[in-house]
């Protein structure tokens, strides 16, 4: 869900004001392109942006004021100079006509904000059709218009597409800007910041989803089940009839970080989080290695339509 307000993030600042200042200069691009994990925000600093070039009446660092006219569409959803294209929920792929309709809404002329905004999510989506035939409105682009891209899978958009645009890559917000964006929010959770977004792999917003709370007492679960596998309490075959269902690739996600702070142990480190749990449950603490790559390797074949029980059997007996 993205919010339509002028959302902006502290790890967005310097991206922002350097967006900002292109555009005092009459230097802003008019193709745009963000790239940056899900879960940090970036599609509501690129929504802000939308809005930001829309709004009659910016404030002086750029943000959009949110009370004129356009803000008022905008967030309505309703602009007539604002035009959205994403992945349709049951498409695989952006198509040529969507991208023909942008092309015929850039050639219209503005209604009372001073420029039109073009907004693909999810660019690498765009079939190559749909791709080739963006790329006349990227090289020509109308008057007072901007087309503004983002995507989390820079690699997968074709090359022509990235060449015609400035591409702007939103940074990974650093662990202490994501630890107080977090307890800054108001809603009610039982973890703690630090433990969310360990589980989040470092994207705070992903760390507030809801089903996050669920999520941690799921890992606090397997790992009780995994110490009493390794200590002779629970057979493999009891724990794997639990888990068979369970999504194998968080199953792996959580076994291979706490097998990396383990590791990390070995050569010196410091053990942190869950993993201070299991070091004294290890069977062969020499074999933490072969272990990771095993998991790895069981990793790639988490997709396959592989009998879960048989697959989750076959991940715990790793461990012995
Ligand atoms: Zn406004």
């Amino acid at each position: 869900m993205i919010p339509l307000s002028a959302a902006s993030y502290p790890w967005h600042q310097t991206i922002w004001q350097q967006l900002q200042r292109a555009r005092q200069q009459q230097h802003l691009p008019h193709a745009l392109l963000f790239t940056g994990s899900t879960g940090c925000g970036h599609e509501a600093m690129v929504y802000a942006l939308a809005q930001s070039l829309l709004c009659l009446e910016p404030s002086e660092n750029g943000y959009a004021c949110g009370s004129c006219r356009s803000c008022k569409v905008f967030t309505a959803h309703s602009h007539p100079d604002f035009m959205l294209l994403s992945l349709a929920e049951d498409k695989q792929a952006i198509s040529v006509e969507q991208v023909r309709s942008l092309e015929r809404f850039l050639e219209l002329s503005r209604s009372y904000s001073p420029n039109r905004v073009a907004l693909i999510l999810n660019a690498d989506a765009m079939n190559i059709h749909a791709a080739n035939s963006l790329l006349k409105s990227l090289e020509e682009p109308a008057d007072n218009s901007y087309i503004l891209l983002f995507t989390d899978r820079v690699a997968a958009l074709m090359p022509t597409i990235r060449s015609r645009c400035q591409q702007f890559r939103l940074p990974l917000p650093t662990p202490v800007e994501s630890l107080a964006w977090i307890e800054g929010q108001t809603i009610a959770i039982r973890q703690t910041a630090s433990e969310l977004l360990g589980l989040a792999r470092g994207r705070p917003l992903a760390a507030i989803a809801e089903d996050v709370g669920e999520r941690l007492q799921q890992k606090i679960l397997f790992l009780n089940q995994l110490k009493s596998v390794l200590t002779g309490h629970l057979s493999i075959t009891e724990v794997a009839s639990q888990w068979e269902k369970y999504n194998r690739q968080e199953l792996l996600d959580w076994q291979l970080i706490w097998v990396q702070s383990l590791i990390n142990q070995e050569v010196g480190g410091a053990l942190v989080g869950e993993a201070s749990e299991l070091v004294d449950c290890l069977v062969k603490p020499q074999g933490l290695w072969l272990l990771y790559e095993r998991l790895l390797e069981l990793k790639a074949l988490s997709t396959h339509p592989l009998n879960g029980r048989l697959f989750v059997e076959h991940m715990l007996s790793l461990w012995l």
